[in-house]
Formats: C-alpha cells, sequence, structure tokens
C-alpha cells in the first residue's frame, strides 16, 4: 500500500497516474488530503510508503512526520515539497523523512525517490 498525502487532488492525479505508469496497481495506492487523515489512514491500511506534501492546511508535512514516526519507525516517507531553503530539509530528515522530491514532480523525479521504499 501506497500512501498519497497531499491537499490538492491534482497532486493525488498526478502522482497516481505516475505511479500506476510504473506498474502499481491502483488498488494498492490510498489518498489522504490532511494530517488527520493520513494518521487515520497509517493506522488501518499500514502502507509501507508515504509520499507526503509538506505545504498542506491544517499540520504540515513537517509535523505529520513526527506524528508518524511517534507511532511508526517502520513506513518510508519521502517528502514532497516546493521548499528550496536546505536547511528545511535537514530539519525533515532529522524528524525521519527518508527523503525528499521537489516540485514540480516528475514521472522520473517521482519514481526514483519511490522505487527504492517498494522492492
Ligand atoms: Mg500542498
Amino acid at each position: 500500500m501506497i500512501l498519497l498525502v497531499d491537499d490538492s487532488r491534482a497532486q493525488h492525479a498526478l502522482q497516481e497516474k505516475i505511479l500506476t505508469t510504473h506498474g502499481i496497481p491502483a488498488a494498492q495506492i490510498r489518498k489522504a488530503s490532511h494530517g488527520e487523515e493520513a494518521l487515520n489512514c497509517m493506522r488501518t491500511d499500514c502502507p509501507r510508503l508515504m509520499v507526503l506534501d509538506w505545504n498542506m492546511p491544517g499540520m504540515t508535512g513537517l509535523e505529520i512526520v513526527r506524528k508518524v514516526r511517534e507511532e511508526n519507525k517502520e513506513i518510508a516517507i519521502v517528502m514532497v515539497t516546493s521548499e528550496s531553503d536546505q536547511q528545511r530539509f535537514i530539519e525533515a530528515l532529522e524528524a525521519g523523512a527518508n527523503g525528499y522530491i521537489t516540485k514540480p514532480i516528475t514521472s522520473n523525479s517521482l519514481w526514483e525517490a519511490v522505487q527504492p521504499y517498494l522492492t
């Protein structure tokens, strides 16, 4: 199971298309629009990978990383961000994120970021 967390439906659709194009069955993909929903999905669906938007209303991606890691050390977390500040990336990695990609995402950038966690 892969969990896509983003407040943008367009991002959900784009990321799902990229993943299914690379052979991930659509039935293996879940989507959440905000932090609470993401945490509920994490608890019920046990995804092995979370693709997590940094900028969302309510909990930020960074706050979600911290909450996820309080409960779950196994799930891989790839952050998606438009932030250019290197310090913020370091903060996310220190909080327990496994990697990050920068918007606008491409088919290659998303796949390269997530593929190591899918085998
Ligand atoms: Mg966003």
